[in-house]
């Protein structure tokens, strides 16, 4: 609905461009972004920024690499993170988060509203693709917004998936680390990220 967010580093070192508070992700438009610094001031743009900006401006400062966060309250995930179970390469989607499994936050399940809470968050994901945030959401780093987004999209799908094979008292197989790696270097190449990105894109104008 309306409570995850997304951002871009600023690329003259002021902060990052968010989506401004009180709208959904397919309601974004260019006067729906605020600027916001590191000490969570919103220096350009319109509307009101997120409370949880920490998760943005602190994993931004940890990993030089990072161009763009996402965060959502996906509810696969969430359901997925209250299960405790590794998460299993029992599909495609799962395979950039297993290194060996995808991190989990658990300081708190409440909102991330601080800078220390901000920090330990980007110390917990470490250089990992993403995490969960057990009775909360997940997070998800690129270095450009196809690669978050789409690490979004997966890992939540991932979640979904294997809550379905949970259901069918599953799972009983998956691939193995050493195919897991083998996958990474077929299937997530960058071509792999910008075409479900302009998918994605193309859906939400309409097209
Ligand atoms: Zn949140």
């Amino acid at each position: 609905m309306v409570w995850g967010h997304a951002s871009v580093r600023d690329p003259d070192g002021r902060g990052v461009w968010m989506k401004a508070a009180g709208y959904a992700f397919e309601e974004v438009t260019e006067d729906r972004v605020v600027l916001v610094s590191s000490r969570g001031e919103v220096l350009d743009g319109r509307g009101e920024r997120h409370l949880e900006y920490p998760i943005h401006t602190e994993l931004m400062a940890a990993r030089p690499d990072v161009n763009a966060v996402v965060h959502t309250h996906a509810q696969a995930a969430v359901a997925f993170a209250s299960l405790g179970v590794p998460l299993r390469a029992i599909s495609h989607d799962a395979i950039s988060f297993l290194d060996p499994d995808v991190p989990r936050f658990n300081d708190t399940g409440n909102l991330i509203t601080t800078e220390d809470q901000g920090k330990a968050l980007a110390a917990c994901l470490g250089d990992a693709a993403g995490l969960l945030i057990p009775n909360h959401g997940l997070v998800t780093v690129g270095d450009t917004p196809a690669v978050a987004v789409m690490l979004a999209v997966l890992l939540a799908r991932a979640c979904d998936t294997q809550l379905r094979a949970i259901a069918a008292n599953g799972p009983a197989e998956w691939s193995s680390d050493d195919e897991v790696r083998e996958k990474r270097a077929t299937i997530t190449t960058p071509g792999f990220f910008t075409a479900g990105y302009a998918y994605l894109l193309r859906r939400a104008a309409g097209g």
